[in-house]
């Protein structure tokens, strides 16, 4: 049997599916990965050296320019045919849930309604001292034209700069987050692990903790990123091809 006959026959017999997600997902939406070259003002800029506590302690309003424009980039994307499929499958009364590394909110604007987000979401900013979570009007999200920095705006309550609420490299997962990741990678048949390149730990060990709780765990990459373990599938395609495809072979939808 092919691999994505094999894949979509398990996805058949599974009670209850996760999709584990990653940059590789919103791609062709039009959001780099972490992998891809940033562009216009942002192409210098490495944004593994903006996305610590201590860039945005050296650099306020450049690292706040940074989510700025990133979240400006989410805004302006929509769900692509990868995003929608999963929530297709939702709807047609499958148990599933989406646990996502992304910052972005496609899954949820393309419908879907379980959705654990382990590292944040560009949603609300919160206070860098206090933790403070704030609502923003839309004009304090606006990057003035042809400009990389804007000072963040400053807490209500303490006046601490507010930052984005996402997980920098050198923080730890919330413990709630991870537990709530956990009880459904834990509880699941089948794992679907799209777009991911499975660097980034914790995050990373999620394909590996399925595997181990009796999971089968079917990859969607462009690349081969499988572990080498029996219960693995490892399907080569672009996220908006092999995923629509997948759920077309398993459940005609
Ligand atoms: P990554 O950038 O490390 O890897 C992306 C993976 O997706 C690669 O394995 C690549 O081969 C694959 N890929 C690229 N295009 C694809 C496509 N069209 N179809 C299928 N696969 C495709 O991303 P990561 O593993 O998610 O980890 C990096 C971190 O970057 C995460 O913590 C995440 O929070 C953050 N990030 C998020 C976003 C977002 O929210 N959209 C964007 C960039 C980075």
């Amino acid at each position: 049997m092919q691999e994505m006959e094999r894949a979509a026959a398990s996805l058949k017999a599974a009670r209850n599916i996760v999709f584990f997600t990653g940059a590789g997902i919103s791609a062709e939406s039009g959001i780099p990965t972490f992998r891809d070259e940033l562009t216009g003002l942002w192409s210098k800029q490495d944004p593994q050296q903006l996305e610590t506590a201590k860039a945005f302690r050296e650099n306020p309003a450049l690292v706040w320019g940074f989510y700025l424009w990133r979240r400006n980039q989410a805004k302006q994307a929509r769900p692509n045919a990868a995003h929608l499929s999963i929530q297709r499958l939702a709807a047609s009364g499958r148990n599933v849930a989406v646990v996502t590394q992304n910052i972005d909110d496609l899954h949820e604007r393309a419908g879907s309604i379980d959705v654990v987000h382990l590292h944040g979401s560009l949603k609300k900013p919160k206070c860098f001292a206090c933790a403070r979570s704030t609502d923003l009007e839309p004009n304090q999200y606006a990057l003035p034209e042809h400009s990389m920095e804007r000072e963040p705006p400053r807490c209500v309550r303490c006046n601490g700069r507010l930052r984005p609420s996402v997980l920098w490299f050198g923080e730890d997962l919330p413990v709630g987050i991870w537990k709530a990741a956990m009880a459904k990678v834990g509880g699941c048949d089948v794992l679907v692990s799209v777009g991911t390149s499975g660097i980034v730990t914790p995050a990373a060990d999620i394909p590996e903790i399925a595997l181990t709780s009796g999971a089968t765990v079917i990859h969607v990459n462009l690349v081969d990123v499988s572990l080498g373990a029996n219960k693995e599938l490892m399907v080569i395609g672009k996220a908006t091809q092999a995923l629509p495809a997948l759920l077309q072979a398993g459940f005609s939808i």
